[in-house]
């Protein structure tokens, strides 16, 4: 991982104006965020920033406006709940340039925050309009990025600024970045990555880039019905991409010139129907699913197998659940493993990073979130971290 500048590189900045990009983009109940995780996030940034003296400007996109105003998607809505967040006042400012932010800075003092409005309602924001980026830029001091989540899109207030101004990582992005660079960039081997989820397709770059970066890798959920079938397994009416058997294959044959092993399960959980606790359910092996019934979940000989390959393992990463963990009991081979995977973060004897929507709401089912040493809640951004690429937002804080 390219160096790149912290808080710590910041020196004084008492009476300077800090813009800082943000992630405010907080699911929306009744008018006010139901989850404020994000916030909470960028806190420790925002505060350290203030108690520097420093006059805190917050940029963040809320919602899909396109390039227009308007007043639902205004980032004025969550005012109270960042405020609740911070313990502090904001001054919402309806601009992000211009004589109304200038006269706003004037008005706020050292250590104060302003909250401008929401950069996408601006078309210079998404197009990474340089104008755009410059005409910010000039009510700036410095530009500090907390928004690991939004690092990979190269817009205005995520990539653009930081050409115009010194740029530093702000303390999220700073964890962010350093755990992730723990788990595959320059991670503690045996490796081994989980990769669950519904299906292959989406998730073709992940498993290409990791076959060639870890030791193990296992694979879990309705994926891995795609990966059997590829091996002659008959899957019944599983989910699986019966066109991408050639391209399982592929990956299979790679991971093996890689020196990398693929897990795939022995013994499945399957039933007839898709519901909570069906008649039908029953555990088998994978070899004996019947033409009418669907894998769920991974069967638990596999997790004791997993759980053991885990166990030689100093490196985890983790993106899909194993199994349709939102209905019972097919959260099982998800809630043991993750169980397991927290155990031994806790033991110390493996970094655990892991990431992706549905990941993070299994992880908290499972009662581990906090036993990981790290949970990424930035879903594209860490999908396409783990798929290899480069991050617009994060390269342009190593320039
Ligand atoms: P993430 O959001 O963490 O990246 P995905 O969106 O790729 O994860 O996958 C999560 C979904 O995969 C869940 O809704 C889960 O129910 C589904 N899933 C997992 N295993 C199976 C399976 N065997 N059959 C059908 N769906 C599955
Ligand atoms: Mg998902």
């Amino acid at each position: 991982m390219a160096a790149f500048r912290t808080l710590d590189d910041i020196g004084d900045i008492a009476g300077k104006v800090a813009l800082v990009r943000v992630d405010l983009n907080l699911p929306m109940k009744d008018g006010s965020a139901s989850d404020v995780t994000r916030v909470e996030a960028a806190r420790p940034t925002i505060l350290e920033l203030c108690e520097k003296g420093a006059k805190v400007l917050l940029l963040a996109h809320f919602g899909r406006p396109k390039g227009q105003r308007s007043s639902v998607l205004s980032t004025s809505m969550v005012v109270g709940d960042v405020e609740g967040v911070l313990g502090k006042e904001l001054m919402f400012i309806p601009e992000v340039s211009g004589p109304v932010v200038e006269q706003s800075i004037g008005i706020l003092s050292n250590g104060d925050v302003g909250l401008l409005d929401n950069v996408r309602f601006w078309p210079g924001e998404e197009a990474n309009d340089p104008d755009f980026a410059k005409a910010i830029a000039a009510h700036g001091d410095l530009f500090v990025n907390d928004a690991f989540s939004a690092a990979h899109r190269a817009h205005a207030t995520t990539e653009g600024l930081a050409h115009y101004l010194p740029a530093y990582a702000g303390r999220a992005m700073e964890a962010e970045l350093k755990a992730l660079d723990a788990a595959l960039g320059n991670p503690e081997t045996p490796v081994a990555a989980v990769v669950g989820g519904a299906k292959v397709s989406s998730k073709l770059d992940v498993l290409t880039n990791l076959v060639g970066k870890v030791q193990h890798l296992i694979i879990g959920g309705g994926m891995a019905n795609t990966f059997l079938a590829a091996r002659g397994v008959d899957v019944g009416k599983s989910l699986c991409e019966h066109d991408l058997t050639d391209t399982a294959n592929k990956i299979m044959d790679e991971a093996d010139h890689a020196g990398c092993t693929v897990h795939l399960p022995y013994d499945v959980v399957v039933a007839k129907e898709f519901a909570a606790n069906p008649a039908s359910l029953r555990t088998c092996n994978v070899h004996e699913v019947a033409e009418n019934e669907m894998i769920l979940d991974i069967g638990p000989q596999a997790v004791e197998a997993l759980a053991d390959v885990l166990k030689t393992c100093r490196t985890l990463v983790w993106n899909g659940p194993l199994g349709a963990f939102e209905t019972e009991p097919f959260d099982e081979a998800t809630v043991a493993l993750a169980k397991t995977a927290g155990a031994l973060t806790q033991d110390g004897s493996l970094v655990s990073v892991a990431g992706g929507g549905d990941t993070v709401a299994a992880l908290a089912h499972a009662g581990v979130k906090d036993d990981f040493t790290f949970v990424s809640t930035a879903g594209g951004a860490f999908l396409e971290w783990m798929e290899g690429k480069t991050l617009p937002g994060v390269a342009a804080l190593s320039s």
